[in-house]
């Protein structure tokens, strides 16, 4: 299988997170492609694709300010990452943007997801594997394998938020469909509820969003990928969200995955685009699904039998020790 990965998407490495009232060091890190690296063999550049297929999902405003977020904190004389602390959650008149607290605040959801010197061009770089990807399948192979980090699943089109920056999952399905690809499913099997994906496509029929993931209830992101959570406009129904109980085994998520690939099998899409977490596996220290290394070759496999031209594109996974053998069992399935 094709593999695209670009060594600048090592650069982001913020030094800490907060994390239930700690701050505790910054899960998302560059060891985490590398054990991924070491497992799955050799990876191609990316080719570079540039700003448009972004823009197609991003408003330019954001993407400056991805851009210069790091050079307006430390020219306000900040030292470490920069991090918003104060959220605008009531909008009554246009938000006046001027300090650089404010412009964290507007342009994110949460306080885990600091702006580091290199974060643009991980970013960036990241983006480009997953339209790499996307255009090898395109071109004709059946499967394609994108080492998106950071991830892109919880960014929405104006924020960032979850260790993702730009959501290289929608960039990826608006990309298949500027080069003419009618019907786009995207199934999302990370543990976490992929909002920004959701927030991207909720009133589009022509993309549907299928998501397994711990239920908000008890998990982040806690707003949204409840089962009630079904699109609207010429998007209802083409939302599908099917949350799990922490604690869900193999049994238990086999039997959501199944119906998870009988939506897409009904929405007839021309193409399949996967956000592929691991960390849905047992040992994860962030997450509490049961899932064991081997279960997600069978996890594989069945996507695999849907006979979809199906690009797949790295969400998370923090048990970085066992990373690249999850990842590698995972492609194996196809
Ligand atoms: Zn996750």
């Amino acid at each position: 299988m094709r593999c695209f990965w670009d060594k600048r998407q090592l650069l982001h490495a913020p030094a800490q997170e907060l994390h239930n009232g700690s701050f505790v060091p910054y899960a998302e890190h560059p060891g985490r492609p590398r054990s991924i690296l070491a497992a799955i063999g050799p990876t191609e550049a990316p080719r570079d694709h540039g700003e448009a297929p972004l823009l197609r999902v991003h408003p330019a405003d954001y993407l400056d300010f991805l851009k210069r977020a790091f050079a307006d904190w430390q020219a306000a004389g900040r030292p470490g990452d920069a991090a918003g602390y104060v959220w605008p959650v009531v909008r009554r008149r246009p938000l006046r943007l001027e300090r650089i607290d404010a412009r964290l605040g507007r342009y994110s959801m949460d306080a885990s997801t600091p702006i580091a010197e290199g974060t643009w061009e991980t970013a960036y770089w990241s983006a480009q594997s997953a339209l790499s990807a996307l255009e090898a399948v395109l071109d004709g192979e059946r499967t394609a394998f994108a080492l998106c980090r950071p991830p892109g699943h919880h960014a929405g089109a104006d924020y960032a938020g979850g260790y993702c920056y730009l959501n290289t999952m929608a960039i990826a399905a608006e990309a298949a469909i500027a080069a003419g690809r009618r019907r786009v499913a995207i199934l999302d099997i990370d543990y976490h509820h992929g909002n920004g994906t959701q927030d991207i496509f909720w009133d589009r029929g022509d993309v549907l969003f299928v998501s397994i993931h711990a239920d908000p209830a008890t998990d982040y992101p806690f707003f949204w990928g409840h089962e009630d959570e079904r699109g609207e406009g010429d998007g209802e129904g083409t939302t599908v969200n099917l949350p799990l109980p922490r604690g869900t085994d193999m049994a238990a998520f086999g039997k959501a995955l199944d119906a998870a690939l009988g939506r897409i099998v009904g929405f007839a899409p021309d193409l399949l685009l996967c956000s592929y977490g691991a960390d849905t596996f047992a040992g994860d220290p962030i997450s509490f699904f049961r899932i064991e290394t081997a279960d997600y070759a069978e996890i594989g496999r069945r996507i695999a039998a849907l006979g979809l031209p199906t690009a797949i594109l790295m969400e998370g996974g923090y048990a970085v020790d066992a990373l690249g053998a999850n990842v590698a069992s995972f492609l194996s399935g196809f």
